[in-house]
């Protein structure tokens, strides 16, 4: 039986290789090019859309304990980050135009996978189907889904992105290359003096910003634009954005800091850290020049605001991310209420290993316990309440208490590979 997969992105990539890697047969229907969505650009598939960030890889961060888990999970996008990534300090960034080249030459050549460049409307009872459409997913499938599965159940809320600049139209004379608290060089520092930092942020707060509609105001509280930061008083962009801790510019810490990490190999273009917005284009240009190395920078794409379609999981959806009332459809990726580029690929690797042990064996597993992916499945399956997105984070791991913060999350970190790493064996004995 073949499986069809709809959406060729972060988690419709990781479903197809894990099932194709198992034997199994599978179509991969992606719309581009001959339908983008108002955010997605190339052709190629496992576009990453806009940071290109795939967060850090300590082991005491969320995001860097997922990653020990996907490996442990046989992630093929790790694999890919690995062979692209770019210089970040302790994140994982990779050359997007690269990584999707790869990812594409990949499926491409793959004998198990079809490579479907057509937009799904509709789903039939006779095949096994994985949604994996995305934050913006194609209305027409939405309303499809509306109609069948989700029954009014669907969800908006919107997120902004970050501008990025072209790295030689920045003043390299107006701040420095480091890292906070490490010595590598993979950041340049814009620094403010404080008269600057207080011009900046009254301009920033009179700026106008595009108008939205009331039940646009649901914002992802880690993607705040940062007019939004901005307005909640004049210190809090000292402790988010623009915090200047941990760096040092002349030998003492600057007042404020805007730092550009690189977007591509080459290092041409430079992404403003933390800098969502949903300012008018016209203004980003006039208030981001206010920071004295970008007086004259030229951007080459400008913060934006975006929809994010995910649907109500707990009511839809089974601990298999398999829904309720159709089993021969799974959903997978950010449509499911996770948040991100990792979260939404991990999703799409569970959803196919246990697709694989169903047709192999007639039976699916449970994602494990006190882990950060199995945290993410059993949280958006089974929240009560009012359904927001969620990320990986340490409140999925639960330990014995321990007083100092950095050895509870080493120790977190410990046990969460540990059980996904018997998870996976148990995986595999079930599936021989
Ligand atoms: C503008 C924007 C900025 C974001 N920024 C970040 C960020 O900085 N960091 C982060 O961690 N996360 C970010 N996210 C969130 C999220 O992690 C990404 O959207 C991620 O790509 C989600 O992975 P996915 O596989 O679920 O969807 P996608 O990667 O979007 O893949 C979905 C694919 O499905 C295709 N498709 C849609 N409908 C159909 C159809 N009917 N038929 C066929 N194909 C279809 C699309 O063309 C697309 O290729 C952002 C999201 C958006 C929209």
């Amino acid at each position: 039986m073949k499986i069809n997969i709809i959406g060729a992105g972060l988690a419709g990539i990781e479903a197809a290789f894990t099932l194709a890697n198992r034997g199994i047969k599978v179509n991969l229907f992606e719309m581009k090019p001959k339908k983008f969505s108002e955010v997605h650009k190339s052709e190629g598939v496992a576009e990453i859309v806009c940071s290109n960030s795939l967060g850090s890889t300590k082991i005491t961060t969320a995001s860097g304990v997922l990653k020990k888990e996907m490996k442990v999970l046989d992630s093929v996008l790790l694999k890919i980050a690995s062979l692209t990534k770019v210089e970040a300090g302790n994140a994982l960034a990779v050359d997007r135009k690269m990584f999707s080249e790869i990812a594409t030459k990949w499926v491409e050549k793959h004998p198990n996978m079809n490579l479907i460049r057509e937009r799904v409307t509709k789903l039939n009872d006779e095949n096994i189907w994985i949604v994996a459409c995305g934050p913006l997913c194609d209305d027409e499938l939405i309303g499809f889904l509306k109609e069948n599965i989700i029954k009014g159940n669907s969800l908006h809320f919107f997120d902004a992105i970050a501008p990025i600049v072209y790295a030689d139209s920045v003043d390299y004379s107006k701040g420095f290359w480091g890292s906070r608290y490490s010595d590598s060089r993979d950041y340049f520092n814009c620094v403010l003096a404080k008269e600057e930092y207080n011009r900046f942020y009254d301009e920033l707060i009179k700026a106008e910003k595009v108008e939205f509609k009331e039940f646009e105001k649901n914002y992802y509280e880690a993607c705040l634009p940062i007019e939004e930061l901005a307005e909640r008083g004049k210190q809090t962009l000292l402790f988010g954005p623009l915090k200047p801790v941990g760096l040092k510019f002349k030998g003492k810490a600057p007042f404020a800091v805007v730092q550009l990490r690189k977007e591509n190999r080459e290092g041409t273009l430079l992404g403003l850290v933390g800098f969502q917005t949903k300012l008018i284009y016209k203004e980003q240009k006039r208030v981001f020049r206010l920071i004295p190395a970008l007086r004259d920078a030229e951007f080459a794409k400008l913060g934006s605001l975006h929809r994010n379609t995910f649907i109500d999981s707990p009511k839809l959806l089974n601990v298999f991310l398999q829904a309720k009332d159709k089993p021969n459809v799974f959903f997978a990726g950010q449509i499911t209420g996770v948040e991100g580029y990792l979260a939404s690929a991990v999703t799409g690797i569970y959803v196919g290993m246990n697709i694989a042990l169903f047709l192999k064996k007639g039976n699916m597993i449970e994602p494990p316990k006190n882990t950060m992916f199995g945290g993410l499945v059993h949280y958006i399956t089974s929240k009560e309440g009012n359904f927001q997105p969620i990320s990986e984070n340490f409140g999925f791991i639960d330990v014995d208490k321990v007083r100092n913060k950095k050895t509870k999350r080493l120790k977190q970190a410990q046990v969460a590979i540990n059980n996904v790493k018997a998870w996976r064996e148990q995986y595999e004995s079930e599936f021989d």
